[in-house]
């Protein structure tokens, strides 16, 4: 089966090569694609026979918003969709003044068991496709009537552990003939695999990379993210100095306050130690709580901030929206399978 939401156009028209279909019907469909048609049957455009041979031959899944949550403070809408094999992810809208953002989900669960995050409770189901990466940009935005002006790949999953698909997924997003997001409008998260980074490095892309740090020593960084037992973090600033030097962007690193965890002065001096010389910043993160889990938010967030800052290091302290909504990712679908597992 071809999965139709996952191709460039150029794959589209090969594809349509192989039916006997002349360029034009590839772009017709593309089009269709983009524009978010329920169905095959719906491409009215395409002759009958043709719409059948496409039914019979390709996958095109639509998913279905499963719950809705739509905050009452700032418009932050988080959205549960349910996939066609029935699995549930998240992803969520939110309007900023520099414009309408769309966190998405890059896989069904985690794997990586960091003990801050929902995400990973139940592991990784699977990854997504591109095209259902695609997807949630679009329907988010279709549903809330709204254009996307950026995209943050910070939802459920690690997209460098799905690392094909993200990369499938970036280059849909950007074509002129697709959604047409910059790159520069892009951030892709990561919770520091280092392979990867230095993979992706060398596409030279204008995104900006998040890494999540969360600890600036070894002993936190491992309790709190596996991934980190393996590789350390100098070896993983040795990666983020390698990509500010390929692609010339700036890495921004995500910091969730912890209580008694991460947030002690002398955390904050060994952090700004680690990030001389390489340019980039730090965003601090309030810690959302997860029922799961004992780690509660820290109380030192504006004092960690002015010591960072007084070594010179820039510093920013993510605003919350969505505060009466589930907005840490990951917990509006642990939810859904808890009551699912009851019923
Ligand atoms: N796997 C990727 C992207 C998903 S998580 C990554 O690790 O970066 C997006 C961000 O939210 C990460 O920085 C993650 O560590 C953070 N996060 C997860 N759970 C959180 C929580 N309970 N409170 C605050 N931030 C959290």
């Amino acid at each position: 089966m071809t999965d139709l939401k996952s191709m460039n156009p150029e794959e589209m028209a090969a594809f349509f090569q192989t039916l006997g279909e002349p360029s034009f019907r590839a772009k017709q469909c593309f089009r269709w694609v983009q524009g978010g048609i329920p169905s095959i049957e719906e491409m009215s455009n395409l002759p009958k026979a043709l719409r059948e041979t496409l039914r019979r031959n390709c996958i095109y899944d639509v998913p279905e918003i499963a719950r809705k949550q739509v905050s009452a403070l700032d418009g932050t809408a988080k959205y549960l969709w349910r996939l066609a094999d029935g699995n549930c992810i998240e992803s969520v809208w939110m309007q900023y003044q520099h414009g309408n953002t769309v966190c998405i989900s890059s896989q069904v669960g985690c794997r990586m068991g960091c003990a801050l995050c929902a995400s990973t409770l139940g592991g990784k189901v699977r990854d997504l496709t591109a095209g259902e990466m695609v997807d949630q940009v679009r329907y988010t935005a279709l549903d809330a009537g709204a254009e996307v002006s950026n995209i943050v790949l910070m939802g459920i999953g690690e997209p460098l552990d799905n690392f094909e698909h993200v990369l499938r997924f970036l280059e849909l997003i950007n074509r002129p003939e697709g959604m047409h997001i910059g790159m520069r409008h892009i951030s892709l998260s990561t919770c520091g695999l280092t392979e990867q980074i230095d993979k992706l490095a060398q596409y030279k892309l204008q995104l900006t990379l998040s890494v999540s740090l969360h600890a600036p020593d070894d002993e936190t960084r491992s309790r709190l993210m596996p991934v980190n037992r393996g590789v350390g973090v100098a070896r993983l600033m040795e990666s983020c100095r390698n990509y500010f030097a390929v692609t010339g962007r700036r890495i921004s690193y995500e910091y969730a306050m912890i209580d008694e965890v991460n947030d002690h002065d002398w955390q904050a001096d060994l952090l700004a130690r680690l990030l001389k010389g390489t340019p980039g910043h730090v965003n601090l993160i309030p810690l959302n709580e997860v029922e799961e889990s004992p780690l509660v938010p820290s109380r030192r967030v504006a004092q960690f901030q002015k010591r960072l800052e007084g070594h010179g290091v820039t510093v920013t302290v993510r605003r919350k929206l969505g505060r009466d909504i589930d907005a840490s990712c990951g917990q509006l679908r642990r939810r859904e399978i808890e009551q699912s597992e009851r019923q």
